[in-house]
């Protein structure tokens, strides 16, 4: 029998109680990404709505953005760009600070990374509270993107997230959700 897109991912993403702080579930994908099938299945769907599109640029969040990310804009025709952790872009860039399910951090982008008006899908592996997220979004919109979309493989519903993008005008596409 032919596995649901549902059943193969959950399948392959391992939980860590506890990690990295207690009390967190963490959703480790490097098994998703290890596994051949579930990983060209999250990729496949993650393209799925948006072939044939116009996407000028992806844009991944460090540091399991970056493996999806690319994964994507290869199959979108599309550039790719990188979301990092402050202090490590070389070039000029833009800034934000933002608050995680457990922490707080900066992140930026090089400023000249999208062209104003560019057409633009963000990806993470996973939102949460949407902190993280809904940070990108503003450091995509300062230059000017035209965010078409916010895809990720698991949403944690209960945090809210999603609700938080969409409230800003960016869709969401997400894969599976976990309670
Ligand atoms: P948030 O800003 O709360 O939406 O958190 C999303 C970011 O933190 C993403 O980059 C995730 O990779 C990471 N993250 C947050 N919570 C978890 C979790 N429970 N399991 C795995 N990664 C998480």
């Amino acid at each position: 029998m032919k596995s649901t897109l549902e059943d193969t991912l959950l399948a392959a993403i391992r939980t860590i109680p506890d990690y990295p702080k207690p009390g967190i579930l963490f959703r480790d994908i490097t098994t998703l990404l290890g596994n051949a099938r579930a990983f060209r299945r999250a990729v496949d769907e993650l393209v799925h709505p948006y072939a044939g599109q116009k996407v000028d640029k992806i844009a991944g969040i460090e540091a399991r953005g970056f493996i999806l990310g690319g994964a994507v804009a290869h199959q979108l025709s599309a550039g790719f760009v990188p979301i990092r952790k402050k202090g490590k872009l070389p070039h000029e860039t833009v800034r934000v600070a933002y608050s995680l399910e457990y922490g707080l951090d900066e992140m930026e982008m090089h400023k000249d990374g999208v062209a104003p008006g560019e057409k633009v899908i963000l990806i993470d592996d996973l939102i949460a509270t949407g902190g993280t997220a809904e940070a990108a979004v503003k450091l995509l919109r300062q230059i000017g993107a035209d965010i078409i979309a916010a895809c990720f493989v698991i949403d944690l519903p209960d945090l809210g997230g999603r609700a938080k993008l969409e409230a800003l005008g960016v869709p969401v596409h997400v894969l599976i959700d976990f309670e």
